[in-house]
Parts: C-alpha cells; sequence; structure tokens
C-alpha cells in the first residue's frame, strides 16, 4: 500500500477544512469499498480524513421528512421504525445489500460514493478508462454480464453497484453538502455523472465536498412501496437489475408513481418515462409492461448484457402488478 496521511478532527467544517489543504484527499467512513481499493492500489489518496462518527443520527421532522446523517450505518437505516413503517422500500433495498457484518459498518454517505464493481476496474493488468484515462475499456468486447443497458458511454458501460441509491432516488432524496464555501443541498439524482468521455469523473461533487445528511420528503406514495432485485446468487450479490417502486392507486387508476432502477446504468435510475407512462392510467399489467417498454427504449446491450432489456421490463411490470394487487 502507498502511504498515506491519516486525520481526524471529529468536526465536519474542520474536516472540510483539512481535506482542502491537501489534493488527493479523501474522506473514510466505514472503508468497505474505499480500503479494498486502496489495497488492490486502485485508490492511491494522499490523506484520509476520518469522519467516522460524525452525522449519526436519523431524525424525523414534524411535516415528516426523514434527515439521515451520513455517519448512520446501513444496518441502523434499515431498522428504523420509521423507516420500515414509511419508507419500506429503502429498508428493504439496504437489507438487499451487501452482507450483515459489511452493512453493521457501511455509512449512508459511503455507499453511495462507493465505486463500480466492474471486474476489469479492480485489474490493473486490464484497460480501463475508468482507473486510467484513455486506456480503453476491455469491458465492451469482453465480460459484461453486470455492466450498462442505460446511460453508457463508448469509454465505459460500468454500473453503479448502490442498492440504498436506488431506493433514495426514488423517494427525490436531497443530499447535503458541506464545502468549502459553506453547506449546500443536490437533488440525490443529480449527484452522480452519466461517463461520457469522462467515465473517471463519477459525480458533481468537489473534491472537498463532503456529504453530511440525506433528506427524504414525506410522501403517502412511499408508503405503498417496495425494493425488487434480480441477481446471480440470494445474498451478497450485486444486483442484474433492481426495482425501487412506489405507487398510489385511486379508483383503479395510477394517481402517482415513483420508479428507479439499479444495475443497468451508471447512476441509480430514476424512470421517469415509465412513470410519465403511468401516470393517470389504469393500473393493469398490460399499462405496467407498455411503460416498463417505454423507459427502456433507449436501452442498448452488449454480448453478454442483452437479457437486461427484457429483464428490466418484466421486473418492472410485475413488481408494479404485485404492488397494486388489492389497492383501489
Ligand atoms: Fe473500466 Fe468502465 Fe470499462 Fe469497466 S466498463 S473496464 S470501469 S471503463
Amino acid at each position: 500500500m502507498i502511504p498515506f496521511r491519516y486525520e481526524r478532527s471529529g468536526e465536519r467544517r474542520a474536516s472540510v477544512a483539512l481535506a482542502a489543504q491537501t489534493p488527493g484527499t479523501k474522506f473514510l467512513g466505514g472503508g468497505t469499498n474505499l480500503l479494498d481499493l486502496m489495497r488492490e492500489g486502485i485508490e492511491t489518496p494522499a490523506a484520509l480524513v476520518d469522519v467516522a462518527g460524525l452525522h449519526q443520527d436519523v431524525e424525523v421532522g414534524s411535516d415528516g421528512r426523514l434527515m439521515i446523517g451520513a455517519g448512520v450505518t446501513n444496518t441502523e437505516l434499515a431498522t428504523n421504525r420509521t423507516v420500515r413503517e414509511r419508507f419500506p422500500v429503502l429498508a428493504q433495498a439496504i437489507l438487499a445489500g451487501a452482507s450483515g457484518q459489511i452493512r453493521n459498518v457501511a455509512t449512508v454517505g459511503g455507499n453511495l460514493l462507493q465505486r463500480t464493481r466492474c471486474h476489469y476496474f479492480y485489474d490493473d493488468a486490464a484497460r480501463c478508462n475508468k482507473r486510467d484515462r484513455g486506456s480503453g475499456c476491455d469491458a465492451i468486447e469482453g465480460m459484461n454480464r453486470g455492466h450498462a443497458i442505460l446511460g453508457a458511454s463508448p469509454s465505459c458501460v460500468a454500473t453503479h453497484p448502490s442498492d440504498m441509491g436506488v431506493a433514495l432516488v426514488a423517494l427525490d432524496a436531497v443530499v447535503h453538502i458541506e464545502g468549502t464555501d459553506g453547506p449546500r443541498t443536490l437533488p440525490l439524482v443529480d449527484l452522480h455523472r452519466l461517463p461520457g468521455d469522462r467515465p473517471d469523473i463519477e459525480t458533481t461533487l468537489r473534491p472537498e465536498d463532503l456529504i453530511t445528511a440525506v433528506e427524504v420528503p414525506d410522501a403517502a406514495t412511499a408508503r405503498r412501496s417496495t425494493y425488487r432485485k434480480v441477481r446471480d446468487r440470494s445474498s451478497y450479490a450485486f444486483a442484474l437489475v433492481s426495482v425501487a417502486a412506489a405507487v398510489d392507486v385511486a379508483d383503479g387508476q395510477v394517481r402517482d408513481v415513483r420508479l428507479a432502477l439499479g444495475g443497468v446504468a451508471p447512476k441509480p435510475w430514476r424512470a421517469h418515462a415509465a412513470e410519465d407512462a403511468l401516470r393517470g392510467m389504469p393500473a393493469t399489467e398490460d399499462a405496467f409492461r407498455a411503460a416498463a417498454q417505454a423507459e427502456l427504449e433507449t436501452a442498448e446491450g452488449l454480448s453478454g448484457n442483452a437479457f437486461k432489456i427484457e429483464l428490466a421490463t418484466r421486473l418492472i411490470s410485475s413488481t408494479l402488478l404485485d404492488l397494486t394487487e388489492g389497492a383501489s
């Protein structure tokens, strides 16, 4: 491992100031992805600023919104009573990810900023534009079963691995950020970038920006919500396709719907086309499948992952069908 400096201030503004002092600094939360990347020599930060222990509260506002500290562990959030009762999609998504041991340590902020699990990214003998800009992409003509069908580019077809992020995007979450200019907010859907010709730049954050919290607005729709994940084994595996869905049905018609997809794109993918196709439509299997097809219209498969297009269509449709069964 390449030597690095370790800093810890115990305070958010001081942590940001420490990060601003040294280019190439990374914040350390649970470290479940970052330390692996450092051991492999993929990440070589000049310094780590340890923010574990900061921002560890989950608060419920008088208007019902959730304010989740970025240092809250995945386990704490998934077992929070308010989350389980009012935002079931969020609890289910977290529990569908990683292992119990990892969830006990991994934080909300770190979950959002984890790196892709594209195997070529972790293999320094492979060509990878994300790891080594301009070197090429061995996944495009290689093993790409787990790779993206939406939002990819000729430079990179990697997917974002987070399950929690998919649920949070569906719930219109907002990220709170502390930067050198002070605090600001950003819709979570705008946090991650599509790769374009710079897959090495994954978020819209500045290097010294620290995610401090994630805010989730209250929504009646979220009460009827769920997370479905298709993967190669039943635990400790990343999504081939996942769906976060929340829906409000009245008189047999879709009044409101939130949909996001995981495992199919370089970022948690908000399915706006499907949502637009569904609002005001009858809550039927035909309408759900048509909406899913609208979302997947621009999808492009590679040699090993074209099956995801039909899989995603079916998963969206069946998830909505199960969620609305018995609803009036
Ligand atoms: Fe690298 Fe992206 Fe290609 Fe994977 S898909 S090898 S991360 S450039």
